[in-house]
C-alpha cells in the first residue's frame, strides 16, 4: 500500500509538470464544490441554460468532459439556507450550509492599521474602489477545460481563509484569502495563466498584483517585497509575478493569496487538486 501511495504522488507531480507546458490537457479538474459562505458551487447545466447570474453579476460557465457547468463563488456574507441564481430559464437554487470558521486575535503595533485616520481612510476608499472595479469585471474568456491551478509559492500553511479577525481586540472583516508564510524574497508565480489587471502599493495589502483569469475569476497576491510584472501584460502559469514580502498590514512575511469569483472571495484551496 505505501508503494502505491508513492506512485500515486509521483503521478500527480508529473501531471502538474505536464500542465505547465500544455494547458489544454484532459486532466484539469474543476474547483472542489463546498456549499458554505466563502465556498464554491459547481452546477451542471442543462443544454437550454446559457446564462447564469447573481445580483446582476454574471457567473462563470465552463466546459468539462462534455458537460457545461456554472462555477459560482458564494460570498462570505451569504446567509445560510436557500440561495437562488438567475438563469435564462427557471432560477437554480443552491443550499448554503454553515462552516466552523475559526477566530483569530492579532496585535498590530501600528495603530493606523487598526483605526486609520481620515487621510488614510480616503486613500483606502480609492484603493478599494479600484479593486472592486477589477473584481466586478467580466472578461469573455472561454476554455475547452477549466484552467488548472498550482500553488503560487511554497510553504506550509494552515486554514486561514474565512477567519473572523480581531485587531487589538476590535472586530474587522473576515480574512478573505489564504496566508502562506514564506521568507522575504521567495518567488511568487501565477497559479494559472491570465492577464495582469492590477499592480499597486496599497494601504492594507502592500505591494499587490491582481490577475484576471477570465469570466470574473480573479486572483490577488499581497504584501510583496517586489513586483515583477506590468499592468496589462499576459502572464503564463508558473511565471514569476513578484517576491514574498511584508508590506502593508502584516505581522510577519507571508503571501496573502485571494481568489475571487463573481465578486465573491472564496477559499483558494478549493482550486488546488492537491492542497
Ligand atoms: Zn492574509
Amino acid at each position: 500500500m505505501p508503494l502505491f501511495r508513492l506512485c500515486h504522488r509521483f503521478t500527480l507531480c508529473c501531471t502538474s509538470l505536464y500542465f505547465v507546458f500544455n494547458t489544454t490537457a484532459l486532466y484539469a479538474d474543476l474547483p472542489k464544490q463546498s456549499l458554505r459562505p466563502g465556498g464554491i458551487a459547481v452546477i451542471p447545466l442543462q443544454d437550454n441554460i446559457h446564462q447564469v447570474s447573481y445580483h446582476n453579476q454574471p457567473i462563470l460557465i465552463t466546459q468539462h468532459q462534455q458537460q457545461r457547468y456554472a462555477i459560482f463563488g458564494i460570498p462570505l456574507s451569504a446567509s445560510l439556507g436557500r440561495l437562488p441564481l438567475q438563469t435564462n430559464q427557471k432560477p437554480i437554487e443552491i443550499n448554503i450550509q454553515s462552516y466552523p470558521y475559526a477566530q483569530q486575535r492579532l496585535t498590530v503595533k501600528n495603530q493606523a492599521y487598526v483605526n486609520p485616520n481620515p487621510e488614510q481612510l480616503e486613500r483606502y476608499a480609492i484603493e478599494a474602489k479600484a479593486q472592486n472595479d477589477i473584481y466586478t469585471s467580466f472578461s469573455p474568456r472561454t476554455w475547452t477545460e477549466f484552467p488548472n491551478f498550482i500553488r503560487p509559492t511554497a510553504g506550509k500553511f494552515s486554514n486561514s481563509f474565512g477567519r473572523k479577525r480581531f485587531f487589538n481586540g476590535e472586530e474587522r472583516a473576515p480574512h478573505s484569502g489564504l496566508d502562506i508564510p514564506a521568507p522575504v524574497g521567495q518567488r511568487v508565480v501565477a497559479p494559472a495563466s491570465g492577464v495582469v489587471v492590477g499592480v499597486g502599493d496599497y494601504f492594507f495589502n502592500g505591494k499587490t498584483v491582481l490577475i484576471d483569469h477570465g469570466q470574473g475569476l480573479i486572483s490577488m497576491f499581497c504584501h510583496l517585497s517586489a513586483i515583477k510584472v506590468d499592468q496589462g501584460q499576459p502572464i503564463q502559469q508558473g511565471e514569476v509575478l513578484g517576491l514574498v514580502g511584508k508590506t502593508g498590514r502584516v505581522t510577519g512575511p507571508h503571501l496573502h493569496w485571494s481568489m475571487s469569483l463573481n465578486n465573491a472571495r472564496v477559499d483558494p484551496q478549493l482550486f488546488l487538486s492537491n492542497p
